[in-house]
């Protein structure tokens, strides 16, 4: 079977409209100098700038802002970022991708109109709230509270590892509206203006500091402190939040998909052929070699599950195990290439800065990353439980996989 996809002429000419304009949009800033400030606010532009063109969210309903591209122009759109090194969105908008989806699926008519145009074109960045004391694989088990109080909630909590490095719109969060209530029927969703008052966020010191995409140079705590929510802004309906949550986490657990290549294989090549060992360059030894090609199949793996996920979300074609699978792929696959490049190109190589440094200190935060990236959207084990539960291991019922709609 080949599952690679081939393109038509007019799918190749869209292609050439895409790369075309991208060459004179994408800002020219190499990858690591990428989240400074100034930077961050051109790569920004460069969001809106794909939202007026319904670039930025391919597939969304162009009524609420998104571009009503089929499924082949979306992917198109993201290949030709990914030339770049770049992911769609182009900047961190973890909210965004996922929770625009979810009020997609859950929000009142009046709320899509509200809410999804500023998103959807890119005007807007929001961050996803989840992890907070006690609640982290177990969102469920959230401690921040939602109490009504006539048109309004009041919101008090904290929630942990959030968002990133520079400024935000929306903060797209799940609390407790019935604080001893019956788990998993106690919670709603919010979507919130950061603006408003009793919001305080702190950045948090962590092993990926500095070290990630445009606006991901470090997460930060946030604090809830009798923050008054208009009910309007409730998703969802009252304590149907774990049922929204379903849209959100099975899009952030991988179903949502990814185009982009995994960049280590090619360093890895260029790497092997720069250092030398024995008087030959390392990528004459035969060991190398051998774990060179391992390399390549994993990540050409990675890449193609993440293509299906991709092609499968968008398609509207039902998923079981299938998001869990390619996000654990890619993780597990992420440490062991860190791993592999290690016993290759030697340990030295870490010392950023240092004689022994050949890739501009990449490698030494590749590394950092790789173990880092086990945690967010789900750890590895949850991934596993979750696939577990839905292949039917262990049990007579399969689980379903949530509704992602768009
Ligand atoms: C770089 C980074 C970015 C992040 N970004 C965000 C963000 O933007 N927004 C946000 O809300 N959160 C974010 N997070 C938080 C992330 O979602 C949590 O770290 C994750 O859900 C795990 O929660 P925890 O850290 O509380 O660990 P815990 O849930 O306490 O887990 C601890 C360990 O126990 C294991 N474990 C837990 N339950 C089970 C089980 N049932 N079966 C088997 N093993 C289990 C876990 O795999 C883990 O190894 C981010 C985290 C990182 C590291």
């Amino acid at each position: 079977m080949d599952f690679e996809p081939a393109y038509t002429p007019e799918q190749e000419a869209f292609r050439i409209e895409v790369r075309t304009w991208l060459a004179s949009h994408v800002p020219d800033v190499p990858n690591l100098l990428r989240d400074t400030p100034e930077n961050y606010q051109r790569f920004r532009q460069l969001a809106r700038d794909l939202g007026a063109r319904g670039w930025l969210f391919p597939t969304a309903p162009v009524e609420y802002g998104g571009g009503g591209l089929s499924v082949d122009r979306a992917i198109v759109v993201a290949e030709e970022l990914d030339r770049y090194d770049l992911p769609l969105p182009p900047v961190y908008n973890s909210g965004g991708r996922l929770g625009g989806a979810s009020v997609l699926v859950w929000g009142t008519e009046e709320q899509k109109q509200r809410m999804l145009p500023r998103i959807f074109r890119g005007e807007a960045i929001t961050w996803q709230l989840l992890t907070g004391p006690e609640a982290g694989s177990d969102l469920a088990g959230t401690t921040t509270d939602a109490r009504r109080d006539g048109d309004e909630y009041v919101l008090n909590g904290e929630k942990v590892f959030i968002g990133g490095s520079h400024d935000v719109d929306y903060l797209w969060t799940i609390a407790r509206t019935v604080r001893e209530g019956e788990r998993h029927k106690n919670l709603s969703w919010f979507m919130i203006p950061r603006n408003l008052p009793g919001i305080t966020i702190k950045p948090m010191e962590l092993l990926g500091d500095g070290s990630e995409g445009v606006g991901q140079s470090w997460k930060n705590t946030i604090y809830f402190d009798d923050v008054r929510v208009s009910a309007d802004d409730l998703i969802g309906g009252e304590n149907n939040g774990w049922r929204v949550a379903s849209t959100h986490l099975e899009l952030e657990h991988g179903s949502g998909g990814r185009i982009g290549r995994n960049r280590w294989f090619e360093e890895a090549l260029r790497l092997t052929s720069l250092m030398r060992r024995e008087g030959k360059p390392l990528i004459e030894h035969d060991d190398v070699r051998a774990r060179l090609v391992d390399l390549f199949v994993r990540t050409e793996v990675s890449r193609l599950f993440d293509l299906r996920n991709f092609w499968m979300d968008r398609s509207h074609v039902p998923m079981t195990y299938e998001g869990p699978q390619s996000s654990y792929y890619r993780k597990i696959g992420g440490l062991e290439a860190s791993q592999a490049i290690l016993d290759m190109v030697g340990p030295y190589m870490l010392i950023k800065d240092s004689e022994w440094d050949h890739s501009n200190g990449e490698l030494e935060s590749y590394t950092r990353l790789a173990i880092q990236a086990l945690h967010p959207g789900a750890t590895t084990d949850i991934q596993k439980v979750i696939m577990a539960r839905r292949i039917g291991i262990g049990r007579d019922e399969q689980e379903q996989a949530g509704r992602t709609g768009h």
